[in-house]
C-alpha cells in the first residue's frame, strides 16, 4: 500500500526543526499540569503532552487521572498556546479527549503491537483532520509498525508522526527500552517523508543519557523530539526517573547542534550506532558474568575453608587453560588473548576466595578487636 502522509510543514506553519513536544508522562493535578506548561513555554517547545490514561506494566500502578485531566490539560495548552497531545488506546478515550478538544492523539507502544486495538482507533477517527503520533511497537518488528500507520492513514489521517521510543527486551540492558536506529530509517524508506520523533526518555528510562540520545537523534535527521518533562521529578507518580525539569529541558535544548546530514550519512551513521549499542550490551553481560563467577569462587573459597583444602590446586589449573584455550580458540579468539584473559579472571578469583579465609576461622584463635590473631603477633 502506498501510504501518503503529509510532512509536518504541510500542517504546522510554526514548524521549525526541531519539533520538540515536551510534558509530564502522566498530568496529576490541574496545578501540576498549568504549572508545568508555564514553565515549559518559556523554551522553545511546540507540544505539549500528558498522559491521561496510563497502560502501566503492573496493577495497582497509578493509572492516570482519567477524563477529567483532559481539562486540565487543554485549559494549559489554551494558556501558553500550544497545541495539546494525549495517548488513546480505545475508542472511549478517543470520544473523550475529541469532546475535550485535545489537538493531537498519540497511540502508545502497547496500543501500536495490537492490530485490533490500532483498527478500534482508525475507525473512531475515520475521516477526520486531527494529527496522530504513532510509537513504535514494544517489540522491533517494523513491519507492525508500518502496519499501524497504514491502518490510520487508510482512515483518512494524513497527518501522522512515528515516534522512536525504544523496544524492550530481557537482557540486563543500558537502556530502559533499547534504541534500534536502523528500524525506524527502514520505516522512513518505506514511507518516504513520515515525520520521526525521538522519545528519548522511554527509551533511556533515566535522565542521563537524554542528551546523548537526543543528539545521536537530531544527527540522523530526525524532526524532533518528546521528552517527559516534570515540575518535580522526583515525586512524579510515574516515569519519575526519566523526567527533566523544565530548566533542565531549557537548557538541554539549548545545547543541541542542528546538522544535515545526508541521506548516506544518516544510514552509515544509523549502523554504527546500533553496533555500538550491541557492544554496550555484550560489555555488560560481561561484567554480569564476571560477577556472577566471582560470587561462586567465594562460595568455593568458604568450601575449602570448612574442608581444609588448599585454595590453589594446579591440576584444576591446568585443566582450566587447556579446556578455555581450546574452546576460545574454536570461536576464534587468539591463544595469546584467551590466556591472557583467564589468567586475569583467576588471579581475581584466588584472590576473593582468600577473602573467605578469615584469620579468626583460619588460626582456631579468637581474634581482637582488630581483628589482629597470636599470628599477628
Ligand atoms: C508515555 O509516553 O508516557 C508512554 C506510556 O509511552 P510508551 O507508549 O512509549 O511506553
Ligand atoms: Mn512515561
Amino acid at each position: 500500500m502506498k501510504t501518503k502522509i503529509h510532512h509536518i510543514t504541510g500542517w504546522n506553519s510554526a514548524y521549525k526543526r526541531p519539533f520538540i513536544i515536551a510534558g509530564p508522562c502522566s498530568a496529576e493535578s490541574e496545578e501540576q499540569v498549568m504549572t508545568t506548561a508555564r514553565a515549559i513555554a518559556q523554551y522553545p517547545v511546540n507540544m505539549l503532552r500528558a498522559g491521561i490514561w496510563k497502560p502501566r506494566t503492573r496493577p495497582d500502578s497509578f493509572e492516570g487521572m482519567g477524563e477529567i485531566a483532559l481539562g486540565w490539560l487543554k485549559n494549559a495548552g489554551k494558556e501558553v498556546n500550544l497545541p495539546v497531545a494525549v495517548e488513546v488506546a480505545n475508542t472511549r478515550h478517543v470520544e473523550l479527549a475529541l469532546k475535550a478538544g485535545i489537538d493531537v492523539l498519540w497511540i502508545g507502544a502497547r496500543t501500536t503491537v495490537s492490530p485490533f486495538m490500532v483498527q478500534e482507533i482508525a475507525n473512531a477517527i475515520a475521516g477526520m483532520d486531527i494529527p496522530v503520533l504513532i510509537k513504535n511497537p514494544v517489540n522491533p518488528d517494523v513491519d507492525l509498525w508500518e502496519g499501524a500507520i497504514e491502518r490510520i492513514a487508510k482512515s483518512g489521517i494524513s497527518k501522522i508522526m512515528a515516534v522512536h521510543r525504544g523496544f524492550s527486551s530481557y537482557e540486563n540492558s543500558t537502556y530502559r527500552n533499547k534504541p534500534n536506529w536502523e528500524i525506524p530509517i527502514e520505516l522512513r524508506r518505506r514511507i518516504p517523508g513520515i515525520p520521526l520523533i525521538c522519545d528519548p526518555s522511554h527509551i533511556s528510562g533515566k535522565t542521563v543519557l537524554i542528551p546523548y540520545l537526543s543528539q545521536m537523534a537530531l544527527d540522523l535527521n530526525y524532526e524532533g523530539l518528546m521528552i517527559e518533562t516534570h515540575i518535580d521529578p522526583p515525586h512524579a507518580r510515574s516515569d519519575a526517573k526519566q523526567q527533566l525539569t523544565p530548566a533542565g529541558l531549557g537548557k538541554l535544548l539549548a545545547a543541541l547542534v542542528l546538522r544535515n546530514p545526508s541521506v548516506d550519512d544518516v544510514f552509515e551513521l544509523s549502523k554504527l550506532e546500533d553496533m555500538r549499542d550491541q557492544i554496550d550490551e555484550v560489555d555488560q553481560t560481561i561484567l554480569d558474568y564476571m560477577s556472577e563467577r566471582m560470587g561462586i569462587a567465594r562460595m568455593i573459597g568458604q568450601y575449602k575453608l570448612k574442608n581444609h583444602m588448599t585454595i590453589y590446586q594446579p591440576e584444576r589449573w591446568n585443566e582450566i587453560i587447556r579446556t578455555r584455550t581450546k574452546n576460545g580458540m574454536e570461536k576464534k579468539l587468539t591463544r595469546e588473548f584467551i590466556l591472557k584473559l583467564i589468567n586475569i579472571i583467576h588471579e581475581e578469583s584466588i584472590y576473593q576466595q582468600t577473602l573467605q579465609m578469615n584469620p579468626e576461622q583460619f588460626n582456631s584463635q579468637p581474634a581482637d578487636k582488630e581483628g589482629n590473631t597470636a599470628f599477628d603477633a
